[in-house]
């Protein structure tokens, strides 16, 4: 996963927010005003009521339904197992789980594999979460799911837009005074193609539970229930935007991948403001705010905050429970989030660290679960939970607002929500099937691979020794979340834990844009030698190539780039070859090392229907290497290579060969090489449904 694209997600976050005051539908999700909750609790119960009559009074109804169905579903077969457990380790990789179950750390994981099998599991081309996930969902490769990035390029501006969803605001706006009142919905789609498999399974009558799958927002209905995972947005509408509060001389509300405000102590009391989304209301936009005052106690080391209408201390250090805010934009309405409050410290300098804002799984702003209803539902099983996709706050620790200890104990708090959501979710899917995705393993490795490579460069002035063993201690934790599993599932359900890649340093960064300019293929206006973020300054009359995103190279082609002047057919095939050629096997000069193990072209590569949009070429970076921190955010430097120094430093965007993921499955694996496109073909096939024509890989067990 990436979190590369900061500056862009507040352009597209008005666009959400609109979204949020728009529709009557969405509109009952922030509530018409005061007394709302009492409201809502009320009609959750007459809803209840008025339910259980309608299925009632609907049984004969259903039955024929039920009959249609079965028929529609011929390729239902018996089978000995009533129910299948699929458990996501997001990144865990099968040489590192391999080493500590050899140490004898991970008793779990071993026995899950003497009970059935352990393997490498082929990943996506490219290695990237959400295109990995994708495939896992449809049982195809990313030329049939269309997802190949976090991000790809708007063909008509070159700007970045997310790959995974496509946002509008409501297209007329009804203006009354200082406010602006869109009419109609706004048009929220995911652009993943295909089919999840658990919606072929509901076509067939099974009940699927989906808990964090990436790749899943906006939720899309089937007979099921489903929370979003990745890619789902804060209440900014972007992919998560924390605040630092700090007495440093720091200019205020500049956005160092977070937003920074400076504070000044009056005596010990500082009166500041949250800061939260957009006013989607207002004609002049502006900032919701709300007011908080923060008491500090700087002998003991903490601070008591009030904040919309709540009050707690923090201790310095520590972590507050997710706290409800409610912003009101106007006209009556209600906008809500819980954010974590971290006291980073009170002295020499003041410096508050406070989450972005999730979106309430009680009071979503906007859909994040199927049905609507079912955030909440698992908000009263298991209390506030976290709703961000990229929930873990890997950018403040990259920033440095927050440190290694404040990161883990982040990392760790959503982790515990996560499983204690699992174990009900489990338990209430006593049949079909159960997927749970646990982003921990992803998270704390990028952050943390540093330590199990003394020559990191990303390791200088940096504490290593005390964190060698944090990706130990992480494989272990997910040992005894197996322990846990183990003990509840019995002989019908089968089990299958798997990961969508595995993982590899990250030691030095290739600005691809850099290379291309410095190759001819790339040219930026008169008088520059460096362009802004994601492009800006770029020659487009001139330009021949660009690359986007994590491992893609768009060619300018005349007819589908707003400036493309490549012409299709063969200069096209000409130069995708000879940029190819010239990238594989390219020696960075620094260490005399490959840092590009190979280059796919992605027309010829895939056969799906969904490539002449994609990236024309795909780079598989070799171990160690990765696009650098200005390539991904589209920035063309001077220098084409550079050392990584982030926390930031284990990665997996590189050539698929090199980051397979794991399977640990109860069963015996039936075949060898398995990848990530037969693991749909593998439930399907243990539940008795035949699998559709279209999908290409094969059951496993
Ligand atoms: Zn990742």
């Amino acid at each position: 996963m990436n979190l590369t694209s900061k500056t862009l997600w507040p352009t597209i976050a008005w666009t959400l927010l609109l979204g949020i005051a728009a529709p009557p539908s969405l509109q009952a999700y922030i509530g018409p005003g005061a007394g709302f909750a009492f409201v809502s609790s009320f009609l959750v119960l007459l809803l209840a009521v008025l339910l259980a009559v309608f299925s009632l009074l609907s049984w004969p109804l259903r039955l024929l339904i039920g009959l249609v169905f079965k028929r529609k579903g011929r390729g239902r077969h018996k089978t000995d197992i009533s129910r299948v457990v699929v458990v996501g380790l997001d990144g865990m990789d099968p040489k590192l789980a391999e080493g500590f179950m050899k140490e004898g750390l991970l008793p779990n994981f071993r026995r899950l594999k003497e009970r059935g099998d352990f393997t490498p599991l082929a990943t996506s081309e490219p290695a990237i979460s959400p295109v990995a996930w994708s495939s896992f969902t449809t049982g195809v490769d990313a030329s049939h799911h269309n997802i190949y990035d976090f991000l790809t390029r708007d063909p008509c501006t070159y700007a970045p837009i997310l790959s995974s969803a496509d946002i509008a605001a409501a297209s007329r706006v009804f203006s009354v005074g200082k406010y602006l009142i869109p009419l109609g919905r706004p048009r929220a789609t995911l652009k993943q193609k295909s089919k999840p498999f658990w919606k072929i399974l509901g076509e067939r009558g099974i009940f699927s539970s989906i808990i964090r799958v990436p790749v899943t927002f906006p939720p899309e209905k089937f007979n099921g229930v489903l929370l979003s995972g990745m890619c789902a947005p804060d209440l900014k509408g972007s992919q998560g935007t924390f605040s630092l509060y700090t007495s440093k001389g720091d200019p205020s509300g500049t956005r160092v991948g977070g937003m920074r405000y400076r504070v000044s102590p009056s005596g010990n009391c500082i009166r500041t403001e949250l800061h939260g989304p957009q006013n989607p209301l207002r004609r002049d936009g502006g900032e919701l705010t709300l007011p908080m005052e923060i008491r500090l106690d700087p002998s003991r080391n903490r601070v008591r905050i009030a904040v919309s209408g709540q009050e707690f201390e923090l201790d310095r250090g520590g972590y507050s429970p997710w706290i409800r805010v409610v912003f009101r934009p106007g006209l009556g309405m209600k906008v809500r989030g819980i954010c974590l409050f971290h006291l980073v410290r009170t002295s020499p300098q003041f410096e508050l660290y406070v989450s972005p804002i999730h979106i309430d799984p009680e009071h979503p702003s906007l859909p994040i679960s199927h049905p609507s209803i079912y955030s909440v539902y698992l908000a009263k099983l298991i209390g506030p939970y976290g709703t961000l996709g990229l929930a873990e706050d890997t950018w403040a620790l990259n920033e440095g607002a927050i440190d290694e200890e404040a990161f883990l104990k982040q990392a760790y708090l959503l982790y515990e929500e996560r499983e204690k959501m699992f174990f009900k979710v489990l338990e209430r899917t006593p049949n079909g099937l159960c997927a749970c995705v646990f982003d921990t393993t992803d998270r704390v490795q990028h952050m943390f691979f540093r330590c199990l490579d003394p020559d990191h460069p990303s390791n200088r002035g940096k504490e290593t020794e005390k964190y060698r063993n944090v990706i130990r201690d992480l494989y272990i934790r997910m040992d005894g979340l197996v322990g846990r599993l183990l003990e509840v599932i019995d002989e019908k359900t089968l089990l299958l834990v798997i990961s969508d890649h595995g993982f590899t340093q990250f030691k030095r960064g290739l600005n691809l844009n850099s290379w291309l300019r410095d190759n001819g293929y790339l040219f930026l206006e008169e008088g520059r030698d460096e362009s802004g973020d994601w492009l800006k300054g770029v020659d487009w009359r001139r330009t021949r190539a660009f690359a986007l995103g994590l491992t893609g190279v768009f060619i300018n082609r005349k007819g589908r780039e707003a400036k493309g002047i490549v012409d299709e057919g063969e200069p096209l095939a000409a130069l995708r070859q000879e940029i190819s050629r010239k990238l594989t096997g390219l020696v960075d000069p620094q260490t005399g090392q490959n840092a590009i193990r190979s280059v796919v072209e992605t027309e010829s590569a895939f056969a799906g229907p969904y490539t002449y949009d994609a990236p024309d070429l795909l780079v598989g970076y070799n171990a160690g290497y990765r696009t650098s921190w200005d390539g991904a955010t589209g920035r063309v430097t001077p220098a084409q290579f550079e050392d990584n120094t982030r926390h930031w430093s284990g990665d997996h965007c590189v050539d698929p060969a090199l980051v397979p993921g794991v399977l640990f499955s109860d069963r015996k694996i039936r075949r060898d090489g398995p990848g990530l496109t037969d693991i749909a073909p593998t439930v399907l096939k243990a539940l008795g449904v035949e699998q559709p024509t279209y999908m290409k890989g094969r059951p496993l067990i």
